[in-house]
């Protein structure tokens, strides 16, 4: 029997501010294990958080760039529940009044984004279980989306794109191997209008494993219904070795969260401005820049590789400010540029401006296209603009008329058999005399700049 899913995602997104939610705490990936947690961020009694304000100027952003209404009255509430990572036995969330609502993204409806925070992290070595702090307090974002996914591409394509927008903002870079980005799935199967009991699938860690837990789930889902079986209301997870979802906990173990208000934390007012104000920080973002890059006359797929990260997609803008020739700078970007930083260059040293310069030159036969990529393979390791290093080294073209013109003349007079051809009408031997022009000039030789004199001559 056929059923229809529908699909709701919990997306939990780290926020980059420099110290953690409450405290003066670094914020950071990885680092040795409780380093970087304090007893505010532990949660000891008697400490008092105070809210980072750059995590509701964060929360705001996010909100703006997935098209939600921004609140301006949120609030903390207390989610209790006891874990080795959690070592307050409560996090500090937004249950009752989020920050923001009402947003939309590709068709997909989102409920809301709160703010809370992370909890630390448990290690299981060698049959013990260690745990580390150093992530509690960690900033997080939860999007919560209405149940408006029917399949596992949409979730797939709406988290891709949920990422790419917090990149473009600037608040979460969005690295789901790293945790930075994690996904939870709510999954039922309705028929005939009725919908039916729901799994939740707990963080998933990247987009591939998001679709094949979906696909897995409505396959399990579909079998259990088609035998007449209930489907249990449980938390389960995706073991992505086995490509298969697991039960973790049943709705019997089901936790009563007891929430309550946050005692400690003042609720978070903006006004009109504030938030006005914040919504002017936020960038273009990638659909957007891309459908104007396609109004630039390059393909869709290349505008899909220039928005693929936004530095890409900055250089790319300042380069069009330079030079007109908006495909060969694409070209030089997606294609030369991608293959250096694919071979694991830095690319910190290029500019659009730079970028612009050498496409020019390349234009304008001052730098042969060939050597134009070694060029930008140096502008990669030294400081220098692309003809200051052309000319370091030697790789200008060489245009110097009364030099090209006695070497043209030489050759002409030296080819007497190549010449009559020619002027009998045959373009081949063209080719053979631009080849002993540019032998005979070496170094910097520039055959477009031969042809052009060649063709003259041959003429008187
Ligand atoms: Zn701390
Ligand atoms: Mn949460």
């Amino acid at each position: 029997m056929s059923y229809t899913p529908i699909i709701g995602l919990e997306i939990h997104a780290e926020l980059t501010t420099k110290s953690k939610i409450f405290c003066s705490c670094e914020n950071g990936f990885g680092g040795k294990p409780n380093t970087r947690c304090c007893p505010v961020c532990c949660g000891f009694p008697g400490t008092l958080p105070v809210l980072n304000r750059n995590v509701v100027r964060y929360a705001v952003l996010a909100g703006h760039a997935l098209g939600c209404t921004v609140n301006s009255y949120s609030s903390f509430d207390r989610k209790n529940y006891f874990y080795p990572d959690l070592p307050k036995a409560y996090q500090i969330t937004q249950a009752e009044k989020p920050i923001c609502v009402n947003g939309n993204v590709n068709g997909i409806r989102i409920k809301q984004i709160h703010i809370e925070e992370d909890a630390g992290k448990l290690v299981h070595e060698d049959g013990i279980s260690k745990a580390d702090y150093n992530r509690c307090g960690v900033p997080l974002i939860e999007i919560v989306t209405q149940p408006d996914i029917r399949d596992a591409n949409t979730a797939k394509e709406f988290v891709k794109e949920i990422a790419s927008r917090l990149k473009y903002a600037g608040v979460c870079n969005a690295k789901m191997e790293e945790g930075s980005l994690r996904c939870d799935v709510n999954i039922s199967l309705m028929k005939d209008g009725v919908t039916g009991t729901r799994a939740e699938i707990k963080n998933i860690n990247s987009v591939r494993a998001i679709g094949r837990a979906i696909e897995y789930e409505i396959e399990r889902q579909s079998r259990l219904l088609d035998e007449g079986k209930k489907i249990p209301r449980e938390t389960r997870r995706f073991d992505s070795e086995k490509g298969i979802t697991q039960s973790l906990r049943s709705k019997e173990d089901a936790q009563d969260y007891r929430y309550f208000p946050e005692p400690d934390i003042k609720p978070i007012l903006l006004t009109k401005e504030d938030i006005e104000n914040i919504k002017s920080l936020l960038p273009e973002l990638a659909h957007i820049r891309k459908e104007r890059y396609i109004g630039h006359g390059l393909t869709k797929e290349e505008a899909t590789l220039l928005v693929s990260e936004k530095y890409i997609s900055d250089i790319y803008d300042d380069a069009v400010l330079h030079y007109v020739n908006k495909k060969g700078i694409c070209t030089m970007i997606t294609v030369e540029l991608f293959r250096l930083i694919g071979n694991g260059a830095d690319i910190s040293l290029v500019t659009g401006e730079k970028i612009a310069e050498l496409v020019k030159a390349s234009d304008e036969g001052t730098i042969s296209k060939n050597d134009a990529k070694r060029v930008l393979e140096i502008l990669c390791k030294e400081e220098g603009n692309p003809l200051e290093i052309a000319k370091k080294y030697e790789l200008i073209m060489s245009q110097d008329r009364d030099a090209t013109e006695k070497t043209v003349k030489a050759v002409i007079e030296a080819n007497p058999k190549a010449v009559k051809e020619y002027l009998d009408g045959s373009q081949k031997v063209l080719g053979y005399l631009i080849g002993q022009c540019v032998r005979a000039i070496g170094k910097g030789a520039n055959p477009a700049f031969i042809k052009e004199i060649l063709l003259q001559e041959l003429k008187a």
